[in-house]
């Protein structure tokens, strides 16, 4: 599990995998910003 940040809007997105966007603002992927380095679980869903 990690947290994404966007840095456009401050939305918090709580995911297994990196969104494609932001759900909210709907900023690129680019613009999250992760917030855990814990699971260095590889790729998953992309
Ligand atoms: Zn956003």
């Amino acid at each position: 599990m990690a947290i994404y940040q966007c840095a456009k809007c401050g939305e918090v997105v709580d995911k297994r995998c990196k969104p494609g966007k932001c759900p909210k603002c709907g900023a690129p992927k680019d613009e999250l910003i992760k917030q855990e380095g814990q699971a260095s679980g590889g790729k998953c869903c992309g």
